[in-house]
């Protein structure tokens, strides 16, 4: 899986000048006092400031990933790559260690299988993405259309999106999706779109991503 920040707009003051408006108010330079107001406004559930900001990622994931992502919705949008236009039926993700079905948990997972079984049921797995590719390719060279072809494909193949949205609705994406109790897969990717917030340099959404305990749910 892969994802890059292609663009951003605002920082941790367009947040705070957003909610300062509300006294006709507006501040050149972020200080203490907005480390506080930011905390207020996340204590208050004040949280139409943080759709100001705007985030744009560029995501490289299996089908079943970006099918949980694209739940996601409000102050979102996307665009994937189509298949109805591109072959893209060499780029899979398969699974190396295989988690086994949670006892707690009807859609969790917890430990893993024993090491003779997982070699021998994920070469089971790739032998059969290979034969989907295959056959693919086949259905292709025979002039079928590729919107048709495509659907014999596994839901492990990857797929590319661009996704764009507010601060806070992927603060709401992250809330949800690096908890526990979402799928590892997703975690991941949840985990790697916030880590590119993070490493923008000059890290302009320190104090916003501080106040929301996001370190805390992982
Ligand atoms: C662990 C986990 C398991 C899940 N399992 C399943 C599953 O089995 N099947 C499945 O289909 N989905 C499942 N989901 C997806 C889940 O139901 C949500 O669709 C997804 O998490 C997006 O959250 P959201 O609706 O809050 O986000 P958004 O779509 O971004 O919405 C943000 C907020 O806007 C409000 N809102 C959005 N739409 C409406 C509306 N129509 N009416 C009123 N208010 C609205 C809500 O307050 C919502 O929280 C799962 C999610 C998680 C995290």
């Amino acid at each position: 899986m892969k994802a890059e920040l292609f663009n951003y707009m605002g920082d941790d003051l367009m947040v705070v000048n957003a909610a300062r408006v509300s006294y006709g108010k507006k501040k050149t330079s972020f200080d203490e006092k907005d480390k506080k107001l930011i905390k207020y406004l996340i204590e208050h559930k004040h949280t139409s400031p943080f759709r100001h900001p705007q985030l744009q990622f560029r995501i490289e994931c299996p089908i079943f990933v970006e099918r949980q992502a694209f739940k996601h919705q409000v102050g979102l949008t996307a665009n994937s790559i189509s298949g109805r236009y591109v072959d893209f039926s060499d780029s899979y993700s398969l699974p190396q260690k295989l988690r086994l079905q949670s006892n707690d948990s009807k859609q969790g997972s917890e430990g893993f299988l024993n090491e003779e079984q997982n070699s021998e049921l994920c070469k089971q797995i790739e032998n059969l993405v290979d034969q989907c590719s295959e056959l693919y390719a086949k259905l292709c060279d025979a002039g079928v259309a590729k919107e048709q072809s495509r659907v014999i494909l596994p839901l492990c193949l990857n797929t590319q999106f661009v996704w764009t949205g507010s601060l806070a609705a992927f603060i709401h994406f992250w809330n949800l999706r690096l908890k526990k109790d979402a799928q590892q897969e997703i975690r991941e990717l949840a985990n790697m779109m916030l880590e590119c917030v993070k490493n923008i340099e000059g890290n302009p959404f320190k104090h916003t991503l501080e106040a929301w305990d996001l370190d805390d749910i992982i």
